[in-house]
């Protein structure tokens, strides 16, 4: 199948002062909307041209990986934003609690790690397995599939993010991002989670060998042990 870049859920203006609309024209109009052409052109006839983004991304390498990937990431960032002042939701509240003690212990602990990322690359807040949040520090177009993990939020740190508008102060772009998270996506990820995971609890979202691998022993009788 062909992909096609998704629109903006806003308009490009909206973003100001955090993000203004001419590192929109660019970094969607230009990085995004390349890496959905490369990608494209990448899987014509070959095995991968009949998969899905995140199917492509689990069994890839080099270039269609790196352009999958980056299709995803920017999908899930550009979603990840709005205006509108907004809140977690409190199931995500409550895990965030349990998980990172506060929102403000959190907050610190996600901008430090984006802030502290060397070179480019994505932040994550992700679910394992367990359903336990992490927050994992990916380099370039790597995300938190490749851990069999379930993306929640992310935050780009490459320098084409920011550069326009902050040049090279990253830490001033990500106090800024971080009041436009759209806290209502971010939750509705949750959601999605918990659903699939109550109909179908023994499965992974994935084929990989772990996820097999926790199948199988998720179907053990270890009342013996
Ligand atoms: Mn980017």
């Amino acid at each position: 199948m062909a992909y096609t870049l998704i629109n903006l859920p806003f308009d490009k203006h909206t973003l100001e002062p955090a993000i203004s609309a001419e590192t929109l024209e660019y970094h969607h109009g230009k990085h995004h909307q390349a890496y959905v052409n490369n990608l494209n052109a990448l899987i014509k006839n070959t095995k991968f041209e009949t998969l899905y983004l995140d199917e492509i991304i689990r069994q890839s390498d080099g270039a269609i990986f790196n352009n999958a990937a980056q299709v995803f990431n920017h999908d899930f960032y550009f979603q990840g934003m709005q205006r509108e002042e907004s809140q977690p939701s409190e199931e995500l509240l409550e895990l965030i609690n349990r998980d990172f003690a506060s929102l403000e212990a959190f907050k610190e602990h996600f901008l430090a790690t984006a802030t502290t990322l060397f070179g480019s690359g994505w932040i994550w807040l992700a679910l394992d397995e367990s359903g336990n949040l992490r927050i994992e520090s990916h380099s370039n177009a790597s995300n938190p599939l490749l851990n069999g993990h379930t993306p929640l939020m992310t935050c780009d740190v490459w320098e084409h993010a920011y550069y326009i508008d902050y040049r090279n102060a990253r830490a001033d772009y990500l106090k800024q991002w971080w009041e436009i998270i759209n806290w209502e996506f971010v939750s509705q990820q949750l959601i999605d989670f918990n659903e699939k995971r109550s109909s179908h609890p023994n499965v992974c979202n994935d084929n990989d060998e772990l996820c097999n691998y926790i199948d199988t022993l998720e179907q053990t009788d270890h009342s013996n042990t």
